[in-house]
């Protein structure tokens, strides 16, 4: 199958679709280490596996009833852009079998390679809802670099994110996923991002705090005291319990909602353009 049922209830899709399982952008706080053990398989970042015959399986699981006109996640686990696919060419094969069945699309990446497909994007914006976002967390060159090492730089990232926003007719944003506390949250690095995205004329700007779940907690932990053993203290403190990061993440809210105000940026959000009956059962990601 190429397509899963997500059990996700803060996503606006219902399905979504990872032809790659692993990452060479090698992001220091990734989610999505998780799933390299059901593969029995401790290397998420080097060992790279795609869904063999993803394109024919798609394609048949579009042409049934219930996944007519649904809004499909791309690459809401790994990276769909990651540099294997400029050998593999998978992602762009099932753009074109989506374009043909006329699926709306919700897509998040980090990656410039996603302009090669301007064309089906484009294509396909101009007849069902599009919605494209890039993630970026900071916009501190250096930090990046460690942050998210095999990744391009943020003044790149917001490069792809403006030819996106003139090229194609689909809802275009960043991902500010995900703020790092004592690292990226500041208000300078905050306001910068909202700022930036309100000159492009972005459609949105999501956000979320860091997540730290099972193995993420262990690789971006060693990451901190590494790199950063001056905050290894307060990390562990903010993720010692669920009240600590609640607390956090209001205060985050709340800060970041004033930037917003100021900037007079209102999130176009893709849930806005389906119909009523997705719209119902979604709830808007924390902004
Ligand atoms: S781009 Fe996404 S999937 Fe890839 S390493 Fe970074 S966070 Fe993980």
């Amino acid at each position: 199958m190429a397509l899963n049922r997500t059990s996700a209830t803060f996503t606006p899709y219902r399905f979504d679709l990872n032809i790659y399982r692993g990452c060479e952008h090698k992001c220091q706080y990734c989610y999505a280490v998780y799933s390299h053990k059901y593969l029995e398989d401790a290397d998420f970042f080097d060992n790279i596996y795609y869904k063999d015959g993803v394109v024919e399986a798609l394609d048949r699981q579009l042409s049934t009833k219930p996944l007519q006109g649904k809004l499909i996640g791309i690459g809401t686990v790994c990276d769909s852009y990651q540099p294997l696919e400029k050998q593999l060419g998978l992602t762009r094969k099932c753009l074109e079998v989506i374009a043909n069945h006329k699926n709306p699309i919700y897509i998040s990446t980090k990656s410039p390679l996603i302009e090669r497909d301007v064309d089906i994007l484009n294509q396909l914006s101009c007849q069902v809802p599009v919605s494209i976002s890039v993630s970026i967390t900071t916009l501190n060159e250096k930090l990046a670099k460690k942050l998210e090492p095999n990744v391009v730089s943020p003044k790149r990232r917001f490069e792809t994110l403006k030819f996106l926003k003139e090229s194609t007719k689909a809802l275009v944003g960043v991902h500010l996923m995900p703020v790092i506390p004592f690292l990226t949250d500041d208000d300078e690095n905050l306001e910068g991002i909202i700022k930036l995205a309100q000159e492009y004329h972005l459609d949105h700007v999501i956000m979320d705090p860091l997540n730290l779940y099972g193995e993420t907690k262990k690789h971006f932990f060693t990451f901190i005291k590494q790199n950063f053993p001056q905050l290894e203290q307060d990390f562990k403190a903010l993720y010692s319990s669920s009240r600590s990061l609640n607390a956090y993440r209001m205060q985050l809210r709340h800060k970041l909602a004033k930037i917003k105000e100021k900037y007079g940026l209102k999130n176009k959000y893709i849930a806005d353009f389906l119909p009523k009956t997705v719209k119902a059962k979604q709830i808007s990601f924390f902004d």
